[in-house]
């Protein structure tokens, strides 16, 4: 590496919590679907901040929302409103089909606050005995990193030595209706689940699942929590995941491409009936729903309302599709998409997913890997499809040249 780069994998070992082991490279600026290191060497972003960056690296009309809102007002607190809140709120509401927004910061935070309010409507509403709701989860969940959050993961890393956990969570296989619906009594106030499991490895239900969760949810009185923090905002081909199958849950949850890679912008997005347990003092956030980071969110849904980026996501996503059937049997044992997002299950006796993303590293491809042997590809919404079969083809040659 060069004496730049290694200025800062060294700052990464001596200054920097080692809560996460990312790739050698140090990014220093970005455009569209590229990023460029410290030596001035470009990559292809394949990860897109994990979905935060649907939009891609510097947006004109996102980082034109930002910069004028920079230089007007920043932070009010909720003490007093502020001219951006309302706006952006209303139209979320619209874009989601729902009534009211609650806004925070982060995808945790937000997911946290859907516990809070499903609880609470749990007791208010549905006349659960007091301390008794339980929330329905999902095998190989990922919703976050808070303690609650941890509390019901079933990755072992996850929850080590973060004990004693929050009460209150049961689990049920993903994918299984009956598993879920078994598991429902009295005391159930929601379910929470990912219409697509992202760090799972982009775990796609079976068909008809999300219909199926949707009726249970109905028939017992239970709400359904979508956390589209990852699936959500034009990813998948439509504005949210659970569009596939026509389900509307109770409570999106929403995060990452909300703050269009700018900002942390999260929201829960639901009817009167749910968000009007809450009141004041019973929630609230320092910057959740600040001016800038609601200017930012506000440009953010005026590109979604558009429809455009959905559509595009679509459009590459079927282009990426036709080339990653190409891959099973060489290099990848199992591939799974939807939209411009794809989990490749690699050939474990070949490479693990690291070393797979080592090579496209070399390769000038920015990818990560999820659970050993999973490669995940989420490239920003704006590639060309030019770019995205440059990243097809550094792929097949990644996995299949020794
Ligand atoms: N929920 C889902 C589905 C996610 O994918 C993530 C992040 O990866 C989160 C919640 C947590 O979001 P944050 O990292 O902003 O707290």
């Amino acid at each position: 590496p060069s004496a730049a780069t290694q200025l800062h994998l060294s700052l990464a070992e001596t200054a920097i919590a080692h809560n996460y082991e990312p790739l050698p490279v140090v990014l220093a600026s970005g455009q569209g679907a590229w990023v460029t290191d410290v030596d001035g060497h470009r990559y292809l972003d394949c990860l897109a901040g994990y979905s935060a960056l649907n939009f891609g690296h510097g947006h004109p009309r996102l980082t034109a929302a930002a910069q004028e809102q920079l230089a007007r007002l920043t932070l009010t607190s909720r003490a007093f409103h502020n001219d951006r809140l309302g706006p952006f709120c209303r139209d979320l509401a619209e874009l989601a089909g729902m009534d009211l927004v609650l806004p925070m910061n982060t995808g945790a935070e937000a997911v946290e606050t859907a516990l809070k309010v499903a609880r609470k409507w749990g007791y208010e509403r549905k006349g659960v005995a007091p301390d008794r709701a339980t929330v329905i989860v999902a095998d190989g969940n990922f919703h976050g990193r808070t303690t609650t959050i941890v509390s019901f993961s079933t990755d072992p890393v996850a929850r080590e030595g973060f004990g004693p956990f929050t009460p209150g969570f049961r689990t049920v296989p993903y994918g299984d209706s009956a598993a879920l619906e078994a598991a429902v009594d009295e005391n159930t106030v929601a379910v929470l689940l990912e219409p697509i499991q992202g760090e799972a490895g982009v775990l796609l239900p079976p068909p008809g699942y999300l219909q199926a969760v949707r009726d249970v949810c109905t028939r017992e009185n239970v709400l359904f929590i979508a956390d589209e923090i990852q699936s959500g905002l034009g990813r998948t081909g439509t504005t949210f995941a659970c569009e596939a199958e026509d389900v509307t849950p109770d409570i999106y949850v929403l995060g990452k491409a909300l703050g269009g890679g700018i900002v942390p912008v999260s929201a829960v997005v639901s009817r009167h009936d749910v968000l009007d347990v809450i009141r004041p003092g019973s929630h609230g956030s320092t910057f959740g729903g600040n001016p800038l980071a609601a200017a930012v969110g506000h440009a953010v849904v005026e590109l979604l309302r558009t429809g455009e980026y959905q559509a595009r996501a679509a459009e590459l996503g079927e282009r990426l599709r036709g080339r990653l059937d190409e891959l099973v049997g060489h290099g990848a044992v199992a591939v799974r998409s939807r939209g411009l997002w794809a989990g490749i299950d690699l050939d474990p006796a070949l490479m693990t997913g690291r070393q797979a993303c080592l090579r496209l590293l070399d390769r000038r491809i920015l990818a990560k890997d999820t659970h050993g042997s999973t490669i995940r590809l989420a490239p920003p919404l704006v590639m060309e499809p030019t770019q995205l079969d440059w990243l097809c083809d550094q792929l097949t040659e990644a996995l299949t040249r020794p």
